[in-house]
């Protein structure tokens, strides 16, 4: 059975001309420490994401798969998109920031 880790947190970074701001590190629960999140970098999730692991952010009560893609600001890849985001709102950026 695939792990299916909720995003819960994100820490954003400015890009770097600073007219926005990029996601540095997504912040998931595990199911090993309770009530910790792990906060890894899009490098890393892209790995887990290779290896079958998947994420998702909760929208509206429902699961959203997060996928690899490109900033919708400046095109900078790899970065993490959703199939809900919209031209000027990235799911995943606007998550409670740690
Ligand atoms: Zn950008």
């Amino acid at each position: 059975m695939a792990l299916d880790y909720e995003i819960k947190s994100v820490r954003l970074t400015p890009s770097d001309d600073d007219s926005h701001l990029h996601i540095e590190l997504i912040g998931y629960a595990s199911s090993h420490v309770e009530g910790e999140e792990i906060m890894i970098p899009i490098a890393r999730a892209l790995q887990k994401m290779a290896f079958s692991e998947k994420f998702h952010v909760m929208v509206n009560g429902e699961p959203v798969e997060v996928k690899a893609g490109k900033c919708a600001t400046c095109g900078i890849e790899p970065y993490l998109v959703t199939d809900a985001d919209k031209p000027d709102f990235n799911q995943i950026e606007e998550l409670p920031q740690k």
